[in-house]
């Protein structure tokens, strides 16, 4: 096995408020987590999927893998109380032999094709890529009182989005090196890589249509992204700001 997917469902999307984590929420008749799946699975160079989602919600990821013929989710396996940490333990899910493992938020269901090859034509010549945007609207640091402190130069900045590719050895690394020191608590993976130095992170396009289905307002905007009347393969970045392709 070459490439294997990591899907991070096991969130309880605090900031989304319902009484149903956001990832199994319907679109269309099936559940955002199904959606981000059937990404994975139908990609022709996506070998293995490891899925992680809430102790409580295993039986349920079990029922629709096998109704869906998900034929390439090798493990489904709990998650922790943060990103960080199951993100860790899909990471130690992985099967031996696997080169690359690329880590999604399930919450990012919309993610296209055309992000996951791009991650992975990367991962030839790299060992940690990113899917990115260049940044659409100015940026400002904010202090605890309100105050704005600083204007940030947009052109040199870039909205992360995943999925987020490494060679396995290096995310196991940057894991272990993490949990050492404490931490639990990155939002990404890349981050951990650069922490502590182990290899560059390079920036592929992201897609605007891969947005992370955060608050209920998300929803009303995926499903119009869905049914393909925004967003998609759009992304256009503006001339004469980042250059990654
Ligand atoms: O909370 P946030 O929106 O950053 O979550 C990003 C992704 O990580 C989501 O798909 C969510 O389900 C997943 N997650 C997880 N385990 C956690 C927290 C978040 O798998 N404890």
């Amino acid at each position: 096995m070459k490439n294997l997917a990591i899907i991070l469902a096991a969130g309880s999307g605090e900031r989304f408020s319902g009484p149903v984590p956001k990832q199994f929420l319907k679109l269309g008749g099936r559940s955002l987590f199904e959606i981000c799946l059937e990404k994975f699975q139908v990609h022709p160079d996506i070998d293995g999927i490891v899925l992680v989602c809430p102790d409580s919600h295993l039986p349920l990821v079990e029922d629709t893998v096998s109704a869906g013929h998900f034929s390439k989710a090798v493990k489904i396996i709990a998650g922790g109380t943060t990103r960080q940490e199951s993100s860790f333990a899909g990471i130690n899910a992985v099967p031996a032999g696997v080169k690359n493992v690329l880590i999604h938020d399930a919450a990012r269901a919309l993610v296209t094709p055309a992000v996951i090859s791009r991650i992975l034509a990367a991962l030839a010549a790299n060992m940690a890529v990113m899917a990115a945007l260049p940044a659409g609207d100015t940026i400002v640091r904010v202090d605890e009182e309100a105050m704005v402190t600083a204007v940030l130069d947009r052109a040199k900045l870039s909205q992360v989005q995943t999925p987020q590719g490494f060679r396995l050895e290096i995310i196991r690394q940057a894991h272990a090196l993490a949990r050492a020191d404490g931490l639990s608590n990155a939002s990404d993976d890349c981050s951990l890589v650069l922490r502590y130095k182990l290899a560059p992170v390079v920036a592929v396009l992201g897609d605007p249509g891969n947005i992370k289905i955060t608050y209920p307002q998300d929803l009303a905007i995926a499903e119009a992204i869905l049914k393909n009347t925004v967003g998609r393969g759009g992304a256009c970045p503006r001339p004469g700001t980042n250059s990654y392709k």
